[in-house]
């Protein structure tokens, strides 16, 4: 899953552990997933640290209160990847065309690597179009949530979406049910 809009609240660069708040329904969400032994990856963008806005240091603690966020509610994740990088902006190491930055899928593959998962039997849940684009690359499910950009993305830029979401749910808690139930069925 993605973490901003999807996991926890959209707010722009979130540049201290302070602007980090799950979204209602993400504490149940992960832990719904932690009952059913499924596997919870984490997968996000952070071009902040390309931009300097804010440190490599600074997004280690930011991902310690999300883990600890969701410790406080009973669930949590089985590993965290993030791309620091982006292709024009900033300075070496981080300014660089990487394989990392969704949609590109390079995220996924070192967590299917690290943690033995078949993402074709995985599913991805973002709140953007390129996140779904990202699922599609390793033949991922993909599910787009309303949270976050998703309302709008869904509502004004579908049209123009590279690649359709096999579902759309209200929440990351839907999703999950909706991808629990998908599993069953198959
Ligand atoms: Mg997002
Ligand atoms: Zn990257």
């Amino acid at each position: 899953m993605d973490r901003d809009g999807t996991l926890t609240d959209e707010v722009g660069y979130v540049n201290h552990p302070s602007r980090l708040r799950l979204l209602p329904r993400s504490g149940a969400a992960v832990r719904r997933l932690n009952q059913a032994g499924i596997a919870v990856v984490v997968v996000t963008n952070q071009a902040g640290i390309a931009r300097g806005y804010f440190s490599p240091e600074v997004l280690a603690a930011v991902n310690a209160t999300l883990v600890s966020q969701l410790k406080d509610e009973g669930a949590h994740l089985d590993g965290v990847y993030v791309c620091p990088h982006h292709p024009t902006e900033g300075e070496a190491p981080y300014r660089l065309v990487c394989d990392c930055r969704k949609p590109k899928p390079g995220l996924l593959l070192r967590a299917a690597s690290d943690l033995g998962l078949d993402l074709g039997r995985s599913t991805l849940v973002g709140d953007k179009g390129s996140d779904l684009v990202t699922a599609r690359a390793v033949g991922a499910r993909s599910v787009l949530v309303l949270t976050g950009y998703g309302l709008g993305e869904w509502e004004y830029r579908r049209a123009h979406f590279d690649v359709q979401p096999d579902h759309v749910a209200r929440d990351l808690l839907d999703a999950v049910e909706w991808a629990l139930a998908r599993r069953s069925l198959a």
